[in-house]
């Protein structure tokens, strides 16, 4: 009777890469000898000198261990999944200095960790000593930071030079109402300290750029990823794979959310799942798309999941995994990811050995993004030029009784929370099926909430032959600033 074992991404160089083999075998000692025989190479890790199984290798029938079965004794029968789960999988790229000591506050603090045999005083220590850097202190970092300091990671870094703005806080629970309008750095400081005054926070209050990430990244452990956009994310990876720190990633877009683990030793990166970033403009940012404010707590959770994993080197990491999170639905789905031998930067022949201009790669014009490293700025202005009208200008222009048509690119959620009178709505995503609606012989005014989208949707309108055709400069959020203060900002 043949039985599926499940293998380990750490074991799979000796399986030929398979992830699940099937082996002849009427108890799991007999089944391990048929794929230790098949495949030679696994015998040494699998098993020591005098041919018992290996005390940091755990068997599993379907979901028991069979320490608490009959071991290898441990009968099969017919639809039994076998799964291979070595403890030192985790243990990738990170190599913990000499830990030091707990004090007794942390040991009662941590003794919930310090009871369980995965973490334990060694564990503990290991957390301590490691130095973890937050990219982002926005929606994924809130969560991620707060349970690494609650967990006693003693170092925490933070890269983000943004400002707590009002509708941070449907998600971002780094920050409170009091601190609107204060640096994100500075009011994630203040909560990590009052949640755990151990934990040493490092603000790095700068744009992260090609020029200053490897510097930033080097005295840290682990890289946790939690930016919103695709210049700063390939920029992370490949600073990852070139300094070889494993990056706990996530990302997440209206209801769903994705997280893995990249750029450890044999794993895969994010370029192997994505070798180049969408065309700009098809995948719309959180500020434009929305996003369910609970999401980004699971998916950072469990980035922060995969960090203390890889620091205490336990437990099967995400590598090698892609696992995708549908909130709506509530459901959790794994794909596999392999590295790529054609890779760019971790494959066998790379061709990439240095970080290179992100914004460029991404085809993102300059002015029309939000800044990298600004993980979690969903504003970004378009800059002043002769294709551009400002609030002041508009109102002057409405004022005069000009012919005019001013074109809301937002989507319908968005007009009814706020609008100019006399726009006519067509969501960006409409514009090159419905252009022909608008009215050619008329100034046409592009309007969204910030100015992001509507530049989007002139150069379409001026590439279909639109001759006059302007952005309206920081969107309805200006207007309301500058014009009509009624309309609500969000
Ligand atoms: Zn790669």
């Amino acid at each position: 009777m043949a039985t599926k074992i499940l293998i380990p991404t750490p074991l799979r160089p000796f399986t030929e890469k398979l992830d699940a083999v099937e082996v002849d075998g009427q108890t799991v000692g007999e089944l391990l000898q048929g794929l230790t025989t098949r495949y030679g190479g696994l015998k040494q890790h699998l098993y020591n000198g005098d041919g018992r199984l290996r005390s940091f290798v755990n068997v599993y029938v379907n979901d028991e261990d069979i320490r608490y079965l009959q071991k290898e004794a441990t009968p099969l029968k017919s639809g039994d999944v076998v799964s291979i789960i070595p403890s030192v999988a985790g243990g990738v790229g990170v190599e913990a200095p000499a830990a030091p000591a707990l004090s007794a506050d942390e040991v009662r603090r941590y003794s919930r960790h310090l009871i369980l045999p995965e973490v334990g005083m060694e564990g503990q220590k290991k957390l301590k000593a490691a130095k973890v850097l937050c990219i982002g202190a926005g929606g994924l970092g809130s969560p991620a930071a707060m349970y690494l300091a609650a967990a006693g990671v003693g170092t925490i870094g933070l890269v983000d030079f943004d400002v707590v703005d009002l509708s941070n806080l449907q998600r971002q629970l780094l920050h409170g109402t009091p601190d609107v309008g204060r640096s994100k750095l500075a009011s994630a400081t203040d909560r990590i300290r009052s949640l755990n005054p151990n934990v040493r926070v490092v603000a790095h209050e700068v744009a992260l750029s090609s020029s200053n990430a490897l510097e930033l990244f080097r005295p840290y452990d682990v890289i946790l990823d939690g930016t919103d956009n695709f210049p700063t994310r390939y920029l992370v990876n490949d600073a990852c794979v070139l300094l070889g720190k494993p990056n706990a990633y996530g990302s997440i877009f209206r209801f769903e959310g994705q997280a893995s683990v990249f750029a450890t030793k044999g794993g895969p990166c994010y370029r192997c799942l994505y070798p180049e970033p969408p065309p700009p403009g098809l995948v719309p940012s959180c500020a434009e798309a929305g996003v369910l404010g609970v999401l980004p707590g699971i998916i950072g959770t469990i980035q922060a999941t995969e960090a203390i994993k890889l620091i205490l080197g336990n437990g099967e990491p995400l590598i090698g995994r892609f696992l995708i999170y549908d909130a709506l639905r509530m459901r959790f789905r794994e794909l596999k990811l392999r590295r790529d031998p054609d890779c760019p930067v971790c494959g066998d022949h790379p061709t990439l050995h240095a970080l290179i201009d992100y914004e460029q790669f991404c085809g993102v014009p300059s002015g029309v993004t939000s800044p990298v490293g600004s993980a979690t700025s969903e504003s970004g202005d378009s800059s002043a030029s002769a294709t551009d009208m400002t609030p002041r200008e508009l109102k002057a222009a409405l004022d005069r009784g000009d012919k005019l048509v001013i074109v809301d690119v937002r989507e319908p959620q968005e007009w009814q929370i706020a609008r100019i009178d006399g726009a006519v709505l067509i969501p960006l995503g409409e514009v090159p099926q419905r252009y022909g609606e608008i009215d050619k012989n008329q100034l046409v005014v592009c309007q969204c909430r910030s100015g992001v989208r509507s530049a989007k949707a002139a150069s379409f309108l001026r590439s279909v032959g639109f001759e006059r055709v302007v952005n309206l400069t920081g969107g309805i959020l200006r207007w309301s600033d500058e014009v009509d203060p009624t309309q609500p900002k969000y």
